[in-house]
């Protein structure tokens, strides 16, 4: 009976372009519950034990009624009471099984789920994570995960169960009497039409308010953060900040609201059928047993109505499971769309492993663009020797951070190849690549614990004397051990209780320890006060000199320290070579030269004097 119902129900939704139930979704579903057969088994056995056992003291009411009561047999009485007591404690029994089992299976089936998205995630290319909005990332990893563990211990074995103790309902009624059987059910497809309509709205409200909630988890994450907090005070957007989130919040409770309502007037309608099922059953029994003398009994009619009565709950929940299968099925869809997303860099099959890294790199005709449509790079071509030093230099937003984003592959190039050591990074094992290249990124990210946990990140098994070493060379370990905790100061969310200047400091010290074969230092723009600015030129000076290094320049110090200078614009190297010799071409160095290069020199020289 469920069947047909539950299918027409649902090719109505699927009109209004719900996600596909088809045969791989549901296989897919399937193979994380694999793992758990035996498990699930059990649970199987549970359910139909305890729906059965469940349902026995509905018949057992007619013998109370009929042998005990009206038979007037007292020892048939005790007998049905204590089986019916007994029956229910086993029902009950079975039942905690089965929740507990349940429950475990559906813990475990997410803490797999949960994993294998994290490891996933963090298999994704930097591009998914410039491109993805951050509050959806959270929530397919946090709600709709949870939601999956909902819909293993309600939905799966509400249908189940609900499925099993209908079937068995049916088997006695009809055992029974058919003729008030067939009436009971009559009255039961009845409830499709509000079911339709009430799971419909739903469907759209559930899906709405699930946009909704990404939205409002976006806000957050923007505005919330440290980062986005200050864009918003130094901006004075509290103001619209607030009323964009009170929009969102609004929205939301419009339609946590109507979503709830949606499902109160379907129970409205369930309700009034429910009673309207047990007084015909009392009105047709009485008539067949008052009018056409049938061999009905009191406890007959009263079985019949019991269970009648069980049946409704049960009818009730299937019909609800529509929305919440439908509901469940997107969010496995969800889910899978991104285990589906494509892992853009990985590991080459027999990945190479060389035995030991000189930091030469070689860029060949590299082209390489975000999107299509914007070509960045075009046609770069320039080799570092080991023990060389470039800087590379150019107006803002003319492909240099991009440039050094190829070496350890944050993204891969779309013409031409990088070369590291003679080897084409795309054949090289990526955990190998990472570790020998080390970058000091502009936007210094330190987490949120103490300078040491920060510094051990780079290397977990470092040794107080490397760390000493690593950031008295980065110029830094004076000023921690000036702070109260030392080497155990917190640096607050995201580095932010320490300057600029400090946190840059910090993070050369970091690439320090992990000793890299080539070091790309991308300095910072932002431009720190004279004295710090010296600080960290202390520490890439002699880094410079002894490392196989690129910089991304913009002071004129780190520059002339440099072997060779590569002026980008556009995407493409325009001029290359000394200092002395570019500044004498009249060119884009000459221009960036005169314009900031020649500036910060008047302040470096200020303070050296
Ligand atoms: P700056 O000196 O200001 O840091 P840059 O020379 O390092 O600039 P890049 O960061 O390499 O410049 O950016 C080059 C171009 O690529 C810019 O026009 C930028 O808008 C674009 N771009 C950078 N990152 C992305 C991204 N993730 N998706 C799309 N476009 C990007």
């Amino acid at each position: 009976m469920g069947g047909p119902m539950r299918q027409g129900f649902l090719t109505e939704e699927e009109k209004q372009n719900q996600p596909k139930v088809t045969k791989e979704l549901l296989l897919r579903v399937f193979s994380y519950l694999k793992p758990y057969w035996k498990q699930l088994l059990l649970v199987f056995v549970a359910i139909i034990a305890s729906s059965i056992f469940s349902l026995l003291p509905s018949i057992l009411t007619g013998k109370i009624i009929d042998e005990g009561l009206i038979g007037r047999n007292f020892d048939a009485l005790i007998k049905y009471i204590v089986l019916s007591l007994a029956v229910t404690l086993i029902a009950n029994l079975i039942g905690v099984l089965e929740s507990y089992l349940n429950t475990w299976i559906a813990q475990h089936i997410t803490f797999d789920m949960r994993n294998k998205m994290f490891q996933h995630l963090q298999s994704m290319s930097q591009r998914f994570f410039t491109s993805n909005n951050q509050g959806d990332i959270i929530t397919r990893m946090t709600s709709d995960i949870s939601g999956v563990q909902q819909i293993i211990t309600n939905t799966f074995t509400s249908i189940l169960s609900n499925s099993i103790t209908l079937v068995v309902a049916l088997i006695a009624m009809y055992q029974k009497n058919w003729i008030l059987a067939t009436i009971g059910i009559i009255i039961v497809p009845l409830f499709t039409i509000p079911t339709r309509r009430a799971g419909k709205t739903r469907w759209t409200l559930t899906r709405e308010s699930q946009a909704c909630n990404d939205e409002i988890n976006g806000i957050l994450n923007e505005t919330l953060s440290v980062s986005g907090q200050m864009l918003v005070k130094l901006f004075g957007q509290e103001k619209r900040e607030y009323e964009k989130y009170e929009a969102a919040n609004r929205k939301m409770v419009d339609l946590n609201i109507k979503e709830s309502m949606a499902g109160r007037w379907f129970r409205v309608v369930i309700t009034t059928f429910t009673s309207i099922g047990p007084m015909l059953l009392y009105l047709v029994g009485g008539i067949l047993m008052m009018r056409y003398n049938h061999d009905l009994t009191v406890g007959d009619i009263t079985v019949l109505v019991t269970l009648l009565g069980r049946m409704y709950g049960p009818v009730n929940s299937l019909l609800n499971i529509q929305v919440e299968w439908i509901r469940s099925m997107a969010m496995f869809t969800r889910i899978f769309e991104y285990f589906d997303m494509p892992v853009e860099i990985k590991n080459k099959e027999n990945a190479i492993v060389p035995k030991e890294a000189k930091g030469n790199v070689r860029f060949e005709h590299v082209e390489f663009y975000y999107e299509p449509e914007r070509q960045i790079l075009k046609d770069v071509n320039f080799e570092l020797e080991s023990g060389h030093s470039i800087a590379i230099v150019g107006p803002s937003g003319s492909g240099k951070s991009t440039m050094i984003n190829l070496i350890p592959r944050l993204y891969d190039v779309t013409g031409g190849a990088v070369y590291f050591d003679g080897i084409d990074v795309r054949d090289l094992d990526l955990t190998y690549l990472r570790k020998n290249v080390g970058v000091v990124t502009q936007d210094t990210y330190l987490f949120n614990g103490t300078i040491k946990e920060n510094l051990l990140y780079a290397k977990p098994d470092a040794s107080e004397e490397e760390i000493v070493s690593a950031c008295a060379k980065a110029n830094i370990h004076d000023f921690i051990i000036a702070q109260p905790d030392g080497y155990n100061t917190v640096v607050g969310n995201r580095g932010l209780k320490l300057s600029g200047g400090e946190k840059q400091r910090l993070s050369i010290a970091r690439v320090l320890l992990k000793d890299p074969a080539l070091l790309i230092f991308d300095e910072a723009t932002a431009s720190l006060d004279s004295i710090s600015e010296n600080k960290i030129q202390e520490a890439i000076d002699p880094l410079i000199d002894s490392r196989t290094s690129i910089l991304i320049a913009h002071r004129l110090s780190t520059i002339l320290a440099a072997d060779e200078i590569l002026v980008v614009k556009d995407g493409k190297i325009v001029e290359r070579g000394k200092h002395q010799d570019l500044v004498k071409k009249d060119g884009v160095y000459r221009e960036l030269y005169e314009t900031q290069f020649a500036r910060a020199l008047e302040k470096e020289e200020a303070v050296l004097e």
